[in-house]
């Protein structure tokens, strides 16, 4: 039973990973991006409070956030274990995380870390641009989260370095390499 937890800048492949290991090891994949994204399209009560704030790049509140996941990871599905991408992003909710598990006995089995120079980082956000074409992907709103994650979310490197939970995965090179170092790793 595994509960990952898939750390780094945007850009750095999280997602694309998170959906081929999901599959591999019959993981739920939780993107937080991805949920907030569907509220936005279905213009749900949340999706209306949160939208400006990901048009801007920032983070949506952490308590919003953290009963989001209080939810989902309560659901049946994710009895065999999970992939949290995107989750958490602050000090803040890395805490609410830990207390939420340990309140159930459980733990998180691994951080995986995927470490991205920042020159890869500069293409592979211009590639996203033209090939996604998400639509909160605009240059301003990219750089902007990247300086947020920088501020807030790199810090949980440290933090959970202290846990010894965290692996590190060199994320440069294509899909397919970057699969095989992560599946070397977890
Ligand atoms: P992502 O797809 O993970 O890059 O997330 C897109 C946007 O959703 C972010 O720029 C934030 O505005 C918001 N978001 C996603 N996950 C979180 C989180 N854990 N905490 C706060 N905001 C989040």
């Amino acid at each position: 039973m595994k509960r990952l937890i898939f750390l780094g800048p945007p850009g750095a492949g999280k997602g694309t990973q998170a959906k081929l290991l999901a599959e591999r090891e019959k993981l739920v994949h939780i993107s937080t991006g991805d949920m907030l994204r569907s509220a936005v399209a279905a213009g749900t009560e949340l999706g209306k409070q949160v939208k400006g704030i990901m048009d801007s790049g920032n983070l949506v509140p952490d308590k919003l956030i953290v009963d989001l996941i209080a939810e989902r990871i309560l659901q049946t599905d994710c009895k065999n274990g999970y992939i949290l991408d995107g989750f958490p992003r602050t000090v803040a909710q890395a805490e609410a995380l830990s207390a939420m598990l340990q309140q159930r006995n459980e733990k998180i089995s691994q951080v995986i870390f995927f470490e991205v120079t920042p020159e890869d980082l500069r293409k592979r956000l211009e590639y996203r641009r033209g090939a996604e074409a998400r639509v909160d992907d605009s240059v301003e709103t990219q750089i902007e989260r990247l300086q947020v994650y920088e501020k807030q979310t790199a810090p949980l490197v440290d933090y959970y370095q202290k846990t010894r939970s965290l692996k590190r995965v060199d994320a440069a090179g294509t899909v397919e390499e970057v699969f095989k170092k992560l599946q070397s790793v977890v």
